[in-house]
């Protein structure tokens, strides 16, 4: 079988070629800059993309590539990755599977495994969609022994135009590698609140993290901050959540950590199904107390 990859994310492009190159051929398309992380991925060709990537122009070199030559496109759920996505299955009829975490090749045909119900349930499926775009995240990256055959490839101009570059917020933040997490859900209210959550960070020697709403809804935080199935997978030492209602979706990024301690106020929420030391109550009360205490 002949697979194509594409993230704009040469980890990611690892991760999916991992779980392809014992089923068959992987040429693999990636951003020029990201070549370190995709070159020892184990896919036979990689093909590094030259200029500033749109959809449009990702799409059509994807697309002038021969689409039709492949069994299957797998294409990372970055928002760039997700517009590309959209863009071949418009122009070529061909569907796509979403979101999927999970997938088996059997005798030519792909299962694949989502979240369903906002990620109550998990739905395996037969499926017959030939563009899949998997979740960031979902397999572990393992070096192969060779390199990628490598060839360049430049993006065509774009109709899109790239206006204004800014670093990230908090650049260089890595919070997968933390010894320590303290993590804020939308229960600390606002922006200006996480004010009061530093002096944990701070004597816990931790990373700051949050809750997709924190993140991505309301932007407390930068996305890279961003801890769950959407977000980054992390696995601390020690995960302090405050204010975080416990959500599947939010747990499979913090499952892996050693200790997880949660402060809620809600004696119900399913994070207290989740970790090691509960406290019920407000966490503006209790996160000094703590922070006193480590003080001692
Ligand atoms: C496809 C998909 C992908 C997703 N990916 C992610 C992801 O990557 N990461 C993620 O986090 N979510 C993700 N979600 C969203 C997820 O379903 C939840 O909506 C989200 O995790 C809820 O965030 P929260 O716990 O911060 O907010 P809420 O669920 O609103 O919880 C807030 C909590 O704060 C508590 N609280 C309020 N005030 C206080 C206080 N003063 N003191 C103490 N506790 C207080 C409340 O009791 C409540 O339990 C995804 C959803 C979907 C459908």
């Amino acid at each position: 079988m002949k697979f194509l990859v594409f993230s704009d994310i040469g980890k990611n492009v690892a991760e999916i070629a991992a779980k392809l190159r014992e089923l068959g051929e992987v040429h693999s398309f990636t951003m020029k800059n990201q070549r370190e992380t995709a070159l020892k991925s184990g896919s036979k060709k990689l093909v590094l993309l030259e200029g500033t990537p749109f959809s449009g122009n990702v799409s059509g070199a994807l697309m002038g590539s021969g689409i039709s030559e492949y069994d299957y496109v797998f294409i990372s759920s970055t928002p760039l990755g997700r517009e590309v996505a959209g863009l071949i299955s418009a122009n070529t009829g061909n569907t796509i599977a979403s979101e999927v975490f999970d997938f088996s090749i059997d005798n030519g045909k792909i299962k694949t495994k989502r979240f369903f119900f906002g990620g109550k349930t998990i739905m395996e499926e037969e499926n017959f969609s030939k563009i899949i775009t998997v979740t960031p995240g979902s397999f572990e990256p393992s070096e192969s022994a060779e390199n990628a055959h490598e060839e360049t490839l430049a993006l065509s101009d774009s109709t899109e135009k790239l206006l204004e570059e800014k670093d990230r917020e908090n650049g260089g933040t890595n919070i997968e590698a933390a010894g320590i997490i303290v993590s804020v859900g939308r229960g600390v209210g606002s922006k200006e609140a996480i004010e009061k959550i530093m002096p944990l960070v701070s004597a816990t020697r931790g990373e700051l993290a949050g809750s997709r709403p924190v993140c991505l809804d309301y932007r407390w935080l930068s996305e890279e901050r961003q801890v769950g199935l959407s977000g980054k997978k992390v696995k601390p030492r020690v995960y302090i959540a405050l204010g975080i209602s416990g959500q599947i979706q939010h747990i499979a990024g913090m499952r892996g950590s050693k200790i997880v301690v949660a402060v809620n106020k809600d004696k119900d929420a399913p994070i207290f199904q989740e970790c090691d030391y509960g406290i019920v109550g407000d966490l503006f009360q209790i996160v000094p107390k703590i922070v006193e205490n480590l003080k001692k």
